[in-house]
């Protein structure tokens, strides 16, 4: 029998088995019987963000922020509401890349709210100005704060996954926060940080104009929507926000924390897909 290169297998692998936790399982003969490769050495981050049935202890003190977790299920606290800028006027299209480029200059060094001060990079954002599809996530945790860029940890692995699922490279879609500077311990951002950070935000999303943004979790998803009632209560329909379709799903760390809502997320995504027109990827024969 040929050998496939170790890094294909295990990336295949790892694919197939997110596809499985996702529901997709049409294209499976069978399940991947593992004593079949043995020879494939365990890589115990990808196994870990794939989902494996229990989550490693080492996983609580991550990076990623508990409190976004506890919001995916829990009541959310009562906050002051928001009042978004209105949206601007359509940016020319051949006008994104620099219009994109504007809004970072005026960010600048910025010191409007006090997550500047642990602060090693600001996170902007990544992906395509372009893109019709965008994600809007909290806040950065640590590798986003030590690389300057968003959903880059564990959590951005697994979105990574969710928008090959989805058919989709990273490179094709536009990520962003609601906050641009890691929250301390990744605790919640504050209402007025969010309030001082947003505006960049809503700036970018009327310069992207993405047919639909998809809020991960609680945090982005009852901030830009107003509405402050649990996850659930706002999953599984299309809002509208700023001229976009939005769609709410959970925040990548919490499907790390708990895999089994892998299909509900998945089912989200359906929904954005459907309004993209997109079809689920298959992996090639
Ligand atoms: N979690 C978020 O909400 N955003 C990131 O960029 C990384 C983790």
């Amino acid at each position: 029998m040929p050998m496939l290169d170790p890094t294909i297998r295990e990336a295949l692998e790892a694919r197939l088995r997110f596809y499985r936790e996702l529901g997709l399982t049409d294209f499976y003969r069978r399940p991947i019987d593992r004593t079949n490769i043995s020879v494939v050495p365990e890589d115990p981050t990808i196994t870990q963000e794939m989902g494996a049935p229990s989550i490693p202890n080492e996983w609580a003190g991550d990076q990623e922020s508990q409190s976004t977790i506890d919001q995916e299920t829990t009541p959310i606290p009562p906050r002051k509401p928001i009042q978004p800028p209105p949206p601007i006027s359509a940016v020319p299209s051949e006008d994104r890349v620099s219009a994109l480029h504007i809004i970072r200059e005026d960010i600048g060094d910025c010191t409007r709210c006090a997550l500047h001060k642990g602060r090693n990079k600001l996170v902007f954002a990544d992906g395509d100005p372009y893109a019709r599809l965008m994600f809007v996530g909290e806040g950065p945790g640590a590798d986003e704060d030590a690389q300057g860029l968003p959903f880059v940890g564990r959590a951005g692995q697994l979105l990574n996954n969710m928008i090959a699922a989805m058919g989709l490279k990273r490179e094709e879609v536009y990520i962003a926060n609601i906050v641009k500077c890691r929250p301390p311990q990744n605790r919640t951002p504050e209402p007025d940080e969010e309030n001082t950070c947003s505006p960049f935000l809503f700036r970018q999303i009327d310069v992207v104009q993405p047919g639909v943004i998809v809020a991960l979790g609680a945090t982005a998803a009852t901030y830009l929507l107003g509405q402050r009632q649990p996850l659930a209560g706002l999953r599984g329909r299309v809002h509208s926000f700023r001229g976009s379709k939005l769609i709410v799903t959970y925040h990548p760390a919490f499907l790390l924390r708990d895999p089994r809502q892998k299909k509900e997320a998945w089912s989200d995504l359906q929904i954005a897909m459907r309004e993209l027109g997109l079809k689920p990827s298959r992996p090639a024969s």
